[in-house]
């Protein structure tokens, strides 16, 4: 299937008909928030799988937009949540692959532990869905050439871990900066600056390296970003429903695809969900639930009119 879809001009409309969007939602779990904030995990609940994901399915639903869950195998070991992952499938959502334990730093780990973080991954997450798992998000978006060479390997036909973002990756420097000066330190890993000159509409890779485009490697989704403005959860919130609009109208004037992203946490909030008000470092969480919704729903709701939205395992 991967050397039939290889080559075809990706994301374009096939058949003459609209132009294509996607909305990915990373199932991280609340432990790694306290992990990448450098604060003690045991206080962590499975509240991004029980609450944040059935709110995204509910809201997906409204819209009647197919998404992609990129899901943690390790995730499958709390009760309930294999369950939680079949529903998904049932409500005709794809499951995508990131990662057995969702280690920040894969790219710097020894060859065969990162290939058992991707292929046992691949594994676990498709016997559990019962369906096939072909696509991959890396954990921080760092991905390499090695890591590249197993995520094809393991079976996968997609990638969709390039985040061309430069104040994101300012930022992300930035608060590891801080954190090293506090004494504290981050499980992040940074990545290579590459990343910033990789192409913003959909591509093929070179094999030898995943931010240029080639015919060696995966397609390649990268999360949209326009004028410096990436299409994520996070800065939604931090936009507002108008400022929000204002973004998606751009990517959508500017880009062929529109690859945006969530967490399932995005639909959390610290009040709303008696969250641990430790994790009030992640700002975002400070908001609450409904605004939050209204926020997203507007801006789906808003590309779903202009656009269509399909799971990235269906698009040739
Ligand atoms: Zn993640």
């Amino acid at each position: 299937m991967a050397d039939r879809r290889r080559g075809a001009a990706l994301g374009g409309p096939p058949g003459g008909g609209r132009r294509t969007a996607s909305v990915g939602v990373d199932v991280d779990s609340l432990r790694h928030y306290y992990r990448i904030h450098g604060l003690d995990e045991g206080s962590a609940t499975n509240a991004a799988w029980a609450v944040g994901v059935p709110r995204f399915v509910e809201l997906f639903g409204e819209l009647g937009i197919p998404a992609t869950f990129y899901c943690i195998a390790e995730d499958l070991d709390v009760p309930g949540n294999g369950a939680r992952l079949r529903s998904l499938v049932v409500a005709g959502h794809e499951i995508g692959n990131h990662t057995w334990h969702h280690r920040y730093d894969l790219t710097r780990l020894d060859p065969d532990t990162r290939w058992a973080e991707i292929a046992e991954g691949r594994s676990i997450l498709e016997a559990a869905a019962g369906a096939p798992v072909v696509g991959f998000r890396s954990p921080g978006y760092n991905t390499d050439a090695a890591l590249q060479v197993d995520v094809a390997a393991s079976g996968h036909e997609y990638d969709t871990s390039v985040f061309p973002c430069v104040p994101y990756y300012l930022a992300k420097a930035g608060v590891m900066g801080a954190m090293r000066l506090r004494g504290r330190r981050s499980e992040s890993v940074l990545g290579t600056p590459r990343v910033l000159a990789a192409p913003r509409d959909p591509y093929v890779a070179d094999a030898r390296q995943p931010h240029r485009r080639g015919s060696t490697g995966l397609r390649q989704y990268p999360v949209s970003v326009v004028a410096g403005v990436p299409l994520i959860g996070t800065a939604f919130t931090a936009l507002g429903r108008a400022g929000s609009r204002a973004a998606v109208a751009l990517a959508h004037a500017a880009r062929h695809h529109v690859t945006v992203e969530f967490h399932a946490v995005d639909l959390l909030g610290l009040t709303d969900d008696g969250l641990d008000p430790a994790l009030s470092v992640q700002p975002d969480l400070k908001a609450s639930v409904a605004r939050k919704r209204r926020i997203y729903r507007t801006i789906l709701g808003w590309l779903a009119a202009r656009r269509r939205f399909v799971r990235l395992d269906t698009l040739p």
